[in-house]
């Protein structure tokens, strides 16, 4: 799954997973976990997500990382905003207000930007890779995020034999081992989801549950 794939999903327009909404759960959930007023959120993977102007408007910086210079050009003329554009080595930094996006593979992220990061949100992003890239993803983001960075993970567990990714099945078991070494992930909600999942259920998929994680760095 290399970046060609998602260039090309968004050159032809097939980004189902981009939801015109926010994400409830995220609004239910980001609140426990008391990131401080101002601080820096991370959120890797955002294509031109919704939720990145909501925790904008609940007081947080927003630092999104995104491949495909196609969403984050969408995202910027959709919501009016007319960002400054710097290049840097991590790639094209485009900034409007609150929310600063660098279009730029996330593996690119340097040290020195994941460490000014209090928070992070990860919805759709961990489980838009493949298995073999997740170990490498994880080590990368949140082996660098700061000691004391709270987050929240939004996975999907489903029998992976019965439909292709992506989005990923990355069930509980993986991503306790995932986070192991230095972040802990605690289950916040469990939901059954499948009624809902019209591609699935036409899959014949025959279970389908999202989870909402509690992260935090620096166990
Ligand atoms: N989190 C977003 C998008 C999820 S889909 C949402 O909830 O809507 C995954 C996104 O990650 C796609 O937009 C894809 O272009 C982007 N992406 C895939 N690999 C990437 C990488 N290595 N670095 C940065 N972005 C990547």
């Amino acid at each position: 799954m290399d970046a060609e794939f998602w260039l090309e999903r968004w050159r032809e327009g097939r980004t189902h997973f981009h939801q015109q909404e926010v994400m409830p759960l995220l609004c239910k959930h980001w609140p426990a976990l008391q990131v401080p007023a101002g601080a820096r959120v991370l959120v890797p993977l955002c294509g031109k997500s919704l939720d990145m102007p909501w925790l904008a408007s609940q007081g947080f910086g927003v630092l999104g990382v995104e491949i495909s210079p196609l969403a984050v050009e969408q995202f910027f003329a959709e919501h009016g905003l007319q960002p400054a554009v710097r290049d840097s080595d991590q790639g094209r930094h485009y900034v409007a207000g609150d929310i600063e996006i660098i279009c730029g593979d996330i593996f690119e992220l340097n040290a020195q930007t994941l460490a000014g990061c209090r928070g992070v949100y990860d919805r759709a992003a961990l489980i838009a890779l493949p298995a073999d890239m997740r170990p490498a993803y994880v080590d990368h983001v949140y082996g660098q995020l700061p000691e004391g960075c709270a987050g929240l993970l939004i996975t999907l567990d489903y029998p992976q034999e019965q439909m292709q990714g992506p989005p990923f099945s990355v069930p509980d078991d993986e991503v306790q081992t995932l986070f192991a070494s230095r972040t802990s992930a605690s289950v916040l909600e469990r939901r059954d989801i499948l009624p809902d999942e019209e591609k699935f259920l036409r899959a014949g998929v025959q279970r389908l549950d999202t989870v909402v994680y509690r992260l935090a760095t620096g166990r």
